[in-house]
């Protein structure tokens, strides 16, 4: 293998529900673990998938004439500032094999997005993480902003941030991420995760970054229809960037890295509002209930701006996630994040999360 690869961890996605199904020969299995939108797409999206079926023959359109022009509407930019990722993950992977190379850091605050430190290593550049904000924070384990421009060296060329952050939940102000963008050298790429951004744009003081793109060369914002718009197994993310770091990120880009499906999909995914707001008006509702249930249950959760709680269940997460799925729930455990004392629930149907606390108290109650 190449320098560098043996030392990688590859990344560990939740469990597929097929595998736990006849690992465990468990039938309705429910899935809260890769926090995807628990209505699913919207249905003019399926429809324009369905459509377009008939021509898979054909290359997908390998520069993403309608949806880049779809997306630079959305966001006031134009075509030129947009790039194509299949999923948001190749958005960032196609950032570090731009900017990043040996002799390179890759910065990130420490129980960020674990694909950052893949992206970097992938790319043979050095990941380096900054501290965490304390646990008795009003952000506890978020990004500590100070701590990033702190660690800011001459070897840094990325710094990844994730708003809101997964595993965390936790999200940043305006005013702060205002002052950290002003305090990173220009030479240095920034890049924005926003792949939670939909359930986040309530809150009060969440910012959206691409309003900061015309003053900032060097910031990269990255977006998903992986989450709120139920388009994850079709694989569609994409960047809002300056002309310049576009043309850069598509000198390395794979042609036809976004597939045709994907392509009508999400067109017709952004045009559906009402999808959009469903989704996030569940999501705000069910986390708040859930939020509830477990504090109920003894077991404190972590601020989320995200669709998804990250619940404190003590030092026997791995035997409470065996237990949960051995009664048919995924969920995901953290400890890869050094968070080993938390897992990660996404925010799923009623009738889903209801099954979840059931279980969960069961496990509390009567042992694992
Ligand atoms: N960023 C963050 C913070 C995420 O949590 C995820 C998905 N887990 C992604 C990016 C990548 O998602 P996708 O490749 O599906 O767009």
């Amino acid at each position: 293998a190449a320098p560098g690869v043996r030392g990688l961890q590859p990344y560990q996605p939740g469990k597929p529900m097929a595998e736990l199904e006849r690992e465990y020969g468990l039938r309705d299995v429910i899935k809260l673990a890769s926090n995807e939108n628990p209505l699913g797409p919207s249905p003019k999206a399926l429809a324009a998938a369905e459509a377009a079926l008939k021509d898979l023959h054909w290359y997908p359109d390998g520069n993403g004439f309608e949806l880049k022009t779809a997306l630079a509407a959305h966001h006031r930019v134009d075509p030129a500032c947009i790039t194509l990722g299949n999923g948001s993950n190749d958005c960032l992977d196609l950032i570090a094999r731009t900017f990043l190379g040996p002799g390179r850091e890759a910065l990130f605050a420490q129980h960020a997005f674990a694909i950052y430190a893949i992206a970097a290593m992938s790319a043979g550049a050095k990941p380096v993480a900054a501290p965490a904000l304390a646990i008795d924070s009003s952000m506890p384990y978020g990004h500590d902003l100070d701590a990033l421009v702190e660690r800011i060296g001459p070897n840094t060329a990325v710094v990844f941030v994730a708003n809101p952050n997964n595993p965390t939940g936790t999200w940043l102000q305006k005013d702060e991420l205002e002052r950290f963008l002003a305090a990173v050298p220009p030479k240095v790429i920034v890049v924005l995760d926003e792949a939670y951004i939909e359930y986040a744009l309530e809150a009060e003081g969440y910012p959206d970054a691409t309003q900061w793109l015309a003053q900032m060369p060097n910031l990269i914002v990255t977006r998903t229809f992986s989450k709120a718009y139920g388009l994850a197994g079709l694989r569609i993310g994409y960047s809002v960037s300056s002309a310049a770091v576009a043309d850069l990120l598509n000198r390395v880009r794979h042609p036809f890295n976004a597939n045709s499906l994907a392509q009508v999909a999400a067109c017709a995914a952004l045009g559906d509002e009402a999808h959009i707001a469903a989704a996030v008006e569940l999501n705000r509702e069910e986390k708040a209930r859930v939020a509830d249930a477990c504090a109920g249950l003894g077991l404190p959760t972590l601020p989320s701006a995200g669709n998804f709680l990250c619940v404190q269940v003590g030092a026997k997460a791995m035997e409470v996630n065996e237990g949960l799925l051995r009664r048919g729930v995924i969920v995901r455990p953290i400890g890869g994040y050094r968070m080993p004392e938390y897992l990660r629930i996404s925010i799923g149907l009623p009738h889903e999360n209801d099954r979840c606390l059931h279980v969960l108290r069961e496990l509390g109650e009567h042992g694992l």
